[in-house]
């Protein structure tokens, strides 16, 4: 098991905590649960296209943090994707098959479906992550979950291509 310790910075006098320089909100996984459950139960099936929105969103903006690190190349900004989806805690996120076309995004042992269920299909977030984070990167792609666990697949799977809406 490989480990990693990330240190945050608390001022609790301000009420503020830091990762790296940047304001966060430490929420445990059952209280997202819980965020998202109260989704689901007002908006229905309406609660997915929220989500995916919102993960489009997320994956916009950590593209463009990346860049600010300084991370140029296709396949650097995709292993620094890899390594801030992953130790953000969502899952293990494999990348595969990267060409001029695109690549295919896995998502194992995916946060939102360990434990209690919201009863929605909350893999939309991650999707609209990993659709916001290449279209930032290539400007039109379309992306599609070809496998999920929520259908007794070992890892949520999604097609990324590039050129295509
Ligand atoms: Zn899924």
């Amino acid at each position: 098991m490989a480990k990693k310790k990330l240190e945050f910075e608390v001022d609790v006098s301000e009420g503020r905590v830091a990762l790296e320089g940047e304001d966060c909100i430490i929420f445990d996984l059952e209280g997202f649960k819980a965020v998202l459950l109260g989704m689901w139960e007002v908006f229905g099936s309406g609660a997915y296209t929220i989500l995916l929105t919102a993960g489009k969103h997320m994956g916009k903006r950590l593209a463009g943090n990346l860049r600010g690190k300084g991370f140029e190349s296709d396949r650097a900004m995709v292993e620094a994707f890899v390594s801030s989806v992953t130790e953000a805690g969502w899952g293990r996120i494999v990348a595969e098959n990267l060409t001029g076309k695109g690549l295919t995004v896995k998502v194992y042992n995916f946060a939102l479906y360990r434990g209690e269920r919201s009863g929605g299909r909350d893999c939309a977030f991650i999707k609209g992550v990993i659709s916001g984070f290449f279209s930032a990167l290539w400007k039109k792609v379309s992306c599609s979950e070809i496998r999920c666990i929520l259908d007794g697949d070992e890892c949520c799977e999604f097609k990324v291509e590039r050129g295509s809406v």
